[in-house]
């Protein structure tokens, strides 16, 4: 298998090819068709596993370049996490030019304003300071169209839930919606069935 069988445009592939990445993942392999059919995707899936390229790639994919607002958001547990991601996936991106922000907690709120300000197609974040910039209006959802909860049980120990159910809450409708966490406890499975619909579930 290989990447060039998803159809994925020169410029994703491009970058594929800068990374080094020559066959997909198990895990990419079972999400990358679903996520460009434009369905909702619940994966069980570990870091390690190559999950940041199975949802980063087919949003770099999907994102229109003229259109000026925040077109995907990607929540983080951690600043740690977001950093890394925003790295990967600015990576992915970078033949298609798309801007990707970071904004994280314990980091000057001023600064990430001005940058939310210039164009940006996609935003990572932690689910803190992300609601931080909507009640703020410096983040608008509106043109949203891909919502992805990254390592979404670690999300819960740091304590994030309610912040990631508004966030859910305030999506425009019929935006694609992929949740990652390397378990599916009840509570995760909870979420799932109260904001996510018609959903794929995908175990690795
Ligand atoms: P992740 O689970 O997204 O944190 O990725 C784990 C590691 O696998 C990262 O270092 C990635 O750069 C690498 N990786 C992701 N996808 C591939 C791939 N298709 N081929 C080779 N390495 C990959």
């Amino acid at each position: 298998i290989k990447f060039e069988q998803y159809k994925l445009s020169n410029e994703v592939l491009e970058a594929l090819r800068l990374f080094g990445y020559k066959t997909p993942t198990p895990i990419q392999n079972a999400v990358i068709p679903i996520l460009l059919e434009g369905k909702n995707v619940v994966g069980k899936a570990q870091t390690g596993s190559g999950k940041t390229a199975a949802f980063a790639i087919p949003i770099c994919e999907r994102i229109i370049w003229d259109e000026n607002a925040p077109q995907a958001l990607i929540l983080e547990p951690t600043r740690e996490l977001t950093v890394q991601v925003q790295q990967e996936v600015f990576l992915l991106g970078r033949r298609k030019r798309l801007k990707v922000a970071d904004v994280f907690g314990g980091f000057p709120i001023d600064k990430q304003i001005q940058t939310l300000r210039q164009k940006t197609h996609i935003v990572v974040g932690t689910p803190g300071r992300v609601m931080d910039h909507i009640r703020r209006e410096s983040l608008h959802l509106n043109k949203v169209k891909y919502l992805v909860i990254d390592e979404a049980d670690l999300m819960l120990d740091m304590g994030f839930v309610e912040e990631v159910k508004e966030i859910l809450s305030r999506i425009p409708k019929g935006c694609q919606i992929s949740l990652f966490s390397a378990t599916l406890q009840p509570k995760i499975q909870e979420l799932v069935d109260d904001y996510v619909r018609e959903t794929t579930v995908v175990e690795m």
